[in-house]
């Protein structure tokens, strides 16, 4: 216990900055969304997988690149106080599921698919749609080659957004085929972006040996022009490349979904090959993408295990959200089915085993909560029973009791009906409290 004098205060202190607390009622829309993700992936046969938030460190530095903005200056590293141990928060969680698969040698019977959900930290600007601490859901199949599970898994995010009832969410998709291919491109880039060196900027110098794909990323508008005339990765693709690229597409459109190849999307990764894809609204302002991923075959051997051929999506769950509330699908309210009204303390040990049965039952119970000196009026009680959003009140007072019942009262009809149940048999009417209105 901390004594407070009266003269200072003990000092506040507040969540760290762009790391949220999630309250209720805004909780209860989370776990609606959990649900609905659980309903889909199971649904698509993907299983959950649940990694720890603190990695070593060299897992990202490899796994997520060392070039990456994430890698170059958005982790929270730390070194363990104990042992020295260079470890880091996870600030996505492909390689910490890919650490996961090889360490226990998942996919030795075949090919798996994968979700999680949890969350991520980076050391970014906050601002609306990007924070310290956010969450992603992930979904990751390991161990197929074919383009059948590249168009699997965005329509498995397609399903999932638009099920919630989002609309307006644009796919956008891109090829970048493997290696060699890559190779060629990469040599005409450099050469493409060393005739514009005067429009570059700093980081694009820096970045035009280590990572030049990243340059088309650019976000400075004094570059995206000059940008948009780079020789494009898709004109270098061979035919095994292009093949696969065009069955996903094919099949995509099959099923209903509208995509638009976007060139300039890119990852700047020698371990990602053939199908990039984002997920994108303009609904959000700048943080308008929702989901991004696409097909790491190089991943495994990287982080040391064997050639193993993968593909995989993370969404940011804020913005998923948000863009629900932007749209005006905000509305999920958890409420309990009961309020249980006790007048008088003396009826606390009959109403609470009564509630004890009820719940098991599947019927949700908020118990009204006295002070140490009584319950209560009826009439605060009541208000209480208003405001929580319950349907009926479940009203324990002495008469009812002494004549073994309970009075239920209609809370949202406006009729204000009341009848009475068995006290001793709550088991057999229970069930009939959930078709009340
Ligand atoms: P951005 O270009 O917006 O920084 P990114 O390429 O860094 O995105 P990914 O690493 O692909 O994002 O993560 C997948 C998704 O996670 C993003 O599309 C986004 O919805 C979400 N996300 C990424 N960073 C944040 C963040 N700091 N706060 C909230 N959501 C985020
Ligand atoms: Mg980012």
């Amino acid at each position: 216990m901390v004594e407070k004098s009266a003269t200072s205060r003990v000092e506040k202190l507040y969540a760290v900055k762009g790391m949220n607390d999630i309250l209720p009622p805004d909780s209860s829309q989370w776990e609606w969304f959990e649900e609905q993700v659980r309903s889909q992936m199971t649904r698509h046969a993907y299983r959950n997988i649940r990694t720890p938030i603190v990695e070593p460190t060299a897992l990202f530095v490899r796994g997520t690149g060392e070039t990456t903005d994430i890698v170059e200056k958005e982790m929270y590293a730390f070194e363990d106080k104990l042992n020295g141990e260079a470890l880091t928060m996870r600030p996505e969680n492909t390689p910490g599921v890919v650490r996961a698969a090889i360490e226990h040698n998942l996919t030795y019977d075949g090919g798996k698919r994968l979700y999680y959900m949890g969350p991520m930290f980076r050391h970014e600007r906050p601002q609306r749609g990007r924070y310290r601490q956010f969450y992603q859901l992930g979904a990751e199949a390991l161990g197929f080659a074919g383009p059948e599970v590249d168009a699997e898994l965005m329509l498995l995010a397609h399903q999932l957004l638009s099920d919630l009832g989002l609309r307006g969410v644009r796919v956008e998709l891109n090829s970048l085929g493997v290696a060699s291919e890559r190779h060629a491109h990469r040599v005409a880039l450099i050469e493409f972006f060393q005739k514009h060196i005067d429009v570059l900027d700093e980081d694009a110098k820096r970045r035009l040996h280590a990572n030049p794909l990243r340059i088309l990323d650019t976000k400075n508008p004094t570059m995206q022009k000059m940008v948009q005339d780079a020789p494009q990765l898709l004109d270098f693709l061979g035919e095994a490349s292009l093949k696969h690229f065009d069955t996903v597409k094919t099949l995509l459109s099959a099923c209903g979904v509208k995509w638009n190849v976007n060139p300039r999307l890119v990852r700047g990764l020698d371990y990602y090959s053939h199908t990039v894809f984002e997920f994108v609204t303009d609904e959000l302002g700048a943080q308008g993408t929702l989901c991004g991923g696409g097909r790491y075959d190089g991943l495994f051997e990287l982080l040391g295990g064997k050639p193993t051929p993968a593909v995989g999506w993370g969404m940011g769950i804020e913005r998923v959200l948000e863009l629900l509330k932007v749209q005006g699908h905000s509305n999920i309210v958890s409420s309990p089915d009961a309020y249980a009204i006790i007048p008088e303390t003396a009826g606390l040990h009959t109403a609470m085993q009564c509630l004890q049965v009820l719940r098991s039952e599947g019927i949700s119970v908020q118990m009204h909560a006295g002070t140490p000196d009584g319950m209560g009026s009826i009439k605060s009680q009541f208000k209480r029973a208003d405001a929580s959003g319950a349907r009926f009140a479940l009203i324990f007072g002495p008469d009812e009791i002494a004549q073994g019942v309970v009075a239920v009262k209609s809370l949202r009809d406006g009729s204000g009906a009341q009848l009475t149940q068995d006290l001793s048999q709550p088991a057999q009417w229970a069930k009939s409290l959930q078709s009340l209105a």
